[in-house]
């Protein structure tokens, strides 16, 4: 039998539940059940792109000259593009970092942008961190390891065994979790207690500039102190919300409010006009938006047919429920603010429909959405440029259905 120490991947997210672990491990190895000169231990970072500065700043000047003074390696990933076939980029992999990457050659913003789009959640799962971190770290691991089994350390607090346990179900005969915040119960203030006496600092969160989770988990204070000292990163995150409200107006960054409410109200005066110059300095389109909303399913279909419905019957929809929807995004005018604004109330007038301004987005509605489905919405909105074109395939088809007689057996 080999005396090789399994491998140990430390998941390194910059924030403080890793970073106390990192600390742990390199202060004590042997405490750890580690070799002495943490020879079996990888640190991975997953770069997004859109890490808050000091967050960097302050992994770079406290931890990274430990890991170098260790010649504990560091793996610094990203995606190498919007696919999966686009793979993984290594940015850094060295036992003597002393930066670190900013980003990869795909960002989380990269992504944002041209599709007008905001974070997305789906079932209780961050999207962008499984395709940003989790997908890149696997990717790397998979090429590193193989079919050998390795230890995967993640900052787990002692309170989120919840957490925990739903990763517990990824583990494999190759990838085996370790929760070492689980394991010493090490909660919140006790993982700032540490960081504070070791490093002189009040570690802050580590998360994407525009992340929604920061005020769901109640760190709106902290948050908007950040957006106070970074005001043109704030102002970014501004940009990329409103033009998702522009495109979809429930699309706020946070379910019950918007990230431009939270700092209106706080008075940032600077992110706020950091926005406005932006604005200001930005090319514009007019986008056309179209939806298309089908019938939900009736309680009498879920009754009778379960958990999935391909063929409908007559009972099957239901038509004060509504279902999924399709959505078109067009660009159909470009310029300036002004020009843009001005083309749509040529619009207006030409379509003899309304113009709608509400916080500062112009819309002409030129198809009301019926109280009942399937049923259809289309407006022109102005916003900045750079959002691209996209419709499923059959769209057009669909809207015309739906816009002329509204068929209730449509499914999407
Ligand atoms: S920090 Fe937030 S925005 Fe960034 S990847 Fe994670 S969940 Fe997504
Ligand atoms: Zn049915």
């Amino acid at each position: 039998m080999s005396d090789t120490p399994i491998p140990v991947l430390v998941s390194w997210g910059l924030g403080a539940d890793s970073t106390a672990i990192l600390t742990q491990f390199l202060d004590d190895p042997a405490g750890h059940g580690l070799t002495p000169d943490l020879s079996e231990c990888t640190v991975i970072v997953a770069l997004t792109g859109e890490e808050w500065p000091d967050t960097m700043d302050l992994a770079e000047r406290h931890i990274l000259p430990l890991l170098a003074r260790r010649r504990v390696r560091l793996v610094q990933v990203a995606r190498g593009g919007p696919s999966d076939t686009d793979g993984i980029v290594v940015l850094s992999d060295t036992r003597t970092p002393d930066r670190l990457h900013r980003r990869g050659p795909w960002a989380l913003t990269d992504e944002l942008g041209p599709t007008g789009t905001v974070p997305q959640f789906a079932a209780k799962r961050r999207l962008c961190s499984i395709k940003f971190k989790g997908w890149v770290m696997d990717q790397w691991a998979a090429a590193e390891y193989g079919a050998q089994a390795y230890r995967h350390v993640i900052g787990y607090e002692a309170n989120e065994a919840g957490r925990a346990e739903r990763d517990y179900t990824y583990a494999s005969p190759t990838r085996r979790p370790w929760y070492p915040l689980i394991d010493w119960d090490w909660a919140r203030p006790r993982i700032l207690d540490h960081l504070l006496e070791r490093f002189g600092v009040v570690w802050p969160k580590s998360y994407c500039t525009m992340c929604p989770y920061p005020v769901a988990r109640a760190s709106l204070n902290a948050h908007l102190a950040r957006c106070r000292t970074f005001p043109e990163l704030a102002a970014a995150v501004l940009r990329l919300e409103s033009n998702a409200v522009a495109l979809n107006p429930r699309s706020t960054l946070y379910r019950d409010g918007s990230l431009m409410g939270h700092i209106r109200a706080d008075g940032n005066t600077a992110a706020l006009d950091a926005y406005e110059r932006d604005q200001a300095a930005t090319d514009w389109a007019a986008y056309e938006v179209r939806r298309v909303f089908f019938a939900g399913r009736s309680d009498h279909c879920r009754t009778v047919h379960g958990t999935s419905c391909r063929r409908p019957g007559p009972w099957c929809r239901d038509p004060f429920r509504k279902g999924p929807a399709w959505r078109s995004v067009r660009t159909v005018h470009r310029g300036d603010r002004d020009a843009v604004l001005a083309h749509l109330e040529a619009e207006a007038a030409e379509m003899d429909a309304p113009t709608i301004s509400v916080n500062g987005i112009t819309r002409v509605p030129f198809h009301e959405r019926g109280e009942t489905y399937p049923g259809a919405e289309g407006y022109l909105v102005a916003a900045p440029a750079g959002v691209v074109d996209k419709a499923r395939d059959g769209f057009d088809a669909m809207w015309d259905k739906v816009t002329s007689f509204g068929a209730l057996d449509l499914i999407a």
